[in-house]
């Protein structure tokens, strides 16, 4: 199987009714850059920055940062890269830096919120991937973003970075684009005001399912006791599909369903183009998109959605194996 997801690297993802299926990779640390190349990704749809800070011995400075950012680039050779700001907090905690017990660390202060609570740390980042970016095209998004206030501020902290830039006589990136992370289910009601503020957004479905049903994604004891193939997770992620297809906004769902055929299937169906996911993912996943057929796919799983029953796995199985198999 190895061998033969291999041999698929070169091979363009396209289902069988015609539809191009993007495939991306996510990373957080210069070794997974040594495989970008391997799985055929046409790049990073998710870089992960924390996890330099999380594997550090202190707070790297700019020109760590700025280094780590420069290496990913030219891995990616041309080819785009979403780096997203610290996702720190929750579950990600950092030896070096003191943070205060929380009680419920998952609705706690974390990620975009920790960010704009401490502009030194955020712009600092921006900084460094301006800096790195020296001219080139740039992708930056903010995780966590529950409301458009949030999304507009951290937005702003950009534009002043790029200022800063400028006034230093360094390049600004031929081209910046500022997106925000969908997770939070409030955006859901509020994707009217915010798709029109953002260049892209990404769905991050771990952390999106986590809030849509409640249950801790690290506690095995509730973590299974939704399904990414409920309807009522099918709905919401069509909410936003639906929207941004509506806005011209571009989108991509960069959490691990994406990178599970059966899940991608149902992302496919959906119509959702853009997939970032682990590097294990890419040529099972490629290997789902050039066997199905999309349109089938999706007229079967809007009808699904209509029934009233619990989760859809077993049905959209049965699908999959007539669709993709
Ligand atoms: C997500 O929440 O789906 C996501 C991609 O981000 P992380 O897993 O890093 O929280
Ligand atoms: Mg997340």
């Amino acid at each position: 199987r190895k061998a033969e997801f291999a041999r698929l690297r070169d091979t363009p993802a396209f289902t069988r009714d015609g539809s191009k299926i993007t495939l991306l990779m996510n990373a957080g640390l210069a070794v997974d850059l040594d495989i970008l190349g391997e799985t055929g990704a046409e790049g990073i749809g998710l870089f992960r920055t924390e996890f330099q800070f999380m594997v550090a011995e202190e707070m790297p400075r700019l020109e760590a940062q700025t280094s780590l950012y420069e290496k990913v680039l030219e891995a990616a050779d041309g080819m785009p890269v979403t780096f997203r700001t610290l996702d720190l907090g929750g579950d990600k905690l950092l030896p070096y830096m003191e943070l205060e017990r929380e009680d419920n660390p998952a609705l706690g202060w974390r990620a975009v919120r920790m960010g704009l609570d401490r502009p030194a740390l955020l712009r600092l980042q921006i900084r460094a991937l301006i800096k790195a970016a020296n001219g080139r095209e740039l992708r930056i998004m903010f995780p966590l973003v529950a409301n458009v206030d949030e999304f507009r501020a951290a937005r702003a902290f950009v534009d002043q970075e790029v200022a800063w830039a400028l006034k230093r006589g360094r390049p600004a990136p031929a081209r910046l684009d500022v997106g925000a992370m969908v997770e939070a289910p409030s955006l859901l009601w509020h994707l009217d005001a915010l798709l029109p503020m953002t260049d892209f957004v990404s769905v991050g479905t771990n952390d999106l399912m986590q809030y849509l049903f409640a249950a801790d994604r690290g506690n095995p004891r509730v973590s299974d006791r939704y399904d990414p193939l409920s309807p009522a997770a099918l709905r919401a992620l069509k909410t936003i599909q639906q929207a941004c297809e509506d806005t011209g906004t571009p989108v991509s769902v960069c959490g691990e369903m994406a990178g599970r055929p059966l899940e991608a299937f149902a992302l496919v169906a959906l119509g959702f183009d853009r997939l970032s996911m682990p590097p294990a993912g890419i040529g099972p996943v490629k290997q789902m998109v050039l066997s199905c057929d999309r349109e089938a796919a999706r007229r079967n799983v809007e009808a699904l959605l209509k029934g009233s029953g619990g989760s859809l796995r077993g049905e959209i199985e049965t699908l999959a194996r007539k669709l993709y198999v």
